[in-house]
């Protein structure tokens, strides 16, 4: 199997799955209990809560861990909006979030919030002159996300935290970091945002978990009343597998990150020339600064769904947009970056992690080449 689809999800590491059978089958306990399996449980949550905080360069106590990254998202803002709407009633954003920020911002407009979908540039890339046109004192929240999941665009969220904070109206700074976890530095004392959002199974985790980083001093509500659990932020008794896993996926990310995003950074590089070279009518999609993670073309002529169940055959999985948009029509991405039609219908998602090789991206390019030419020779043969 090659499996290209690591923006969707991510094979667990064998280190996550041997410490979520751990928590199944041993150290099975409820960390809120007060004997010894209990407290065996506390110290796997305060170990894995350890991890996340280093890899994000934060206090422990910052890191709230949640469901997954839609829930990361949601908490942020439906928190700053409830706490803060008497403040201002502008949140800014782009138009290529993920359906976590755009559809909850949707629900935030319908409430009388003053949402500011910016565009991209026609590569994917920030439009920093429409952020400084929309950025004013009414703004409460800017949310950015740090990598596009179908571009692979890198957005320039320190450059973005500082003009927010600058402001001096107690604007705060939110990142979604899901894509970004594990292939780009994700320190929020470099970054200097306010939130940050991160999720599991994109970094060889387990589904079903993820984590937020709030600032201390910053207070927003609590997104689940109950029990008090996550310092009586968000309550439910904690996913103790998936937080193990989170924190074994985590630990492998703090020895590792630096080595395994220069070896991503390479199979995409060769993949990309190779692509270049031998096969005509291609357009890349991804900017030149995007993240090593992600690599989006555009084979003209061809459908790219088709693409995908013909490579399915040969046991090669890529994507024709993000997981959650490829079984709806067109991508709002994609779309916000002008790309025409054709583009758009031939355009494939190519996600890596460490583990893919050069040797893959050889069969991968080959299979495109006979796949492509067939494609395009029916439908020229189809319309003559
Ligand atoms: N944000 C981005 C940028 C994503 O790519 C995804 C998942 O694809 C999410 C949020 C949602 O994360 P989760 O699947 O953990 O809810």
């Amino acid at each position: 199997m090659i499996y290209l689809d690591n923006s969707a999800t991510t094979r667990p590491a064998p280190e996550v799955v041997q410490a979520v059978t751990q928590v199944l089958t041993e150290d099975f306990g409820n960390p809120s209990a007060l004997y010894r399996v209990g407290l065996d449980a506390e110290k796997i949550l305060k170990a894995a809560r350890e991890e996340v905080a280093k890899s994000l360069e934060c206090k422990p106590a910052e890191v709230t861990f949640t469901s997954c990254g839609t829930e990361s998202n949601n908490t942020v803002l439906k928190g700053v909006w409830k706490s803060r709407k008497r403040q201002g009633k502008r949140i800014i954003t782009t138009s290529v979030e993920h359906p976590a920020i755009l559809r909850v911002c949707e629900e935030l407009e319908r409430d009388g919030a003053d949402v500011v979908y910016l565009p991209v540039n026609a590569d994917g890339s920030f439009n920093m002159d429409a952020f400084d046109a929309a950025l004013n004192s009414d703004t409460i929240l800017v949310s950015v996300m740090y990598v596009n999941n179908e571009s692979g665009a890198v957005m320039p969220i320190k450059e973005l935290a500082a003009k927010v904070h600058a402001q001096g109206n107690g604007c705060l700074m939110h990142t979604d970091a899901v894509q970004a976890y594990g292939k780009l530095n994700c320190s929020v004392k470099e970054l200097g945002v306010d939130f940050l959002s991160l999720s599991g199974h994109k970094v060889h985790g387990p589904k079903g978990v993820g984590a937020l980083y709030i600032r201390s001093g910053i207070h927003i509500p609590a997104f689940l009343l109950g029990g008090g659990q996550e310092a009586a932020f968000r309550s439910g008794t904690e996913n103790m597998p998936g937080i193990a896993g989170l924190g074994a996926a985590a630990k492998l990310l703090n020895a590792n990150w630096k080595n395994n995003a220069a070896k991503m950074a390479e199979t995409r590089a060769y993949l990309k020339e190779r692509i270049l070279a031998e096969i005509p009518d291609v357009k890349i999609n991804s900017p030149e600064n995007a993240a090593p993670s992600v690599l989006n073309v555009s084979f003209i002529g061809c459908r790219a769904e088709v693409l995908l169940h013909q490579l399915e055959g040969d046991e090669i999985y890529i994507s024709t947009g993000s997981a959650c948009s490829s079984k709806k029509k067109g991508s709002h991405v994609l779309t916000a970056m002008h790309l025409r039609p054709e583009e758009i219908e031939g355009a494939i998602r190519f996600s890596f992690c460490a583990d893919n090789t050069k040797e893959q991206m050889d069969t991968v390019v080959e299979k495109l080449k006979f796949y492509t030419s067939s494609q395009r020779r029916l439908r020229k043969a189809f319309h003559k």
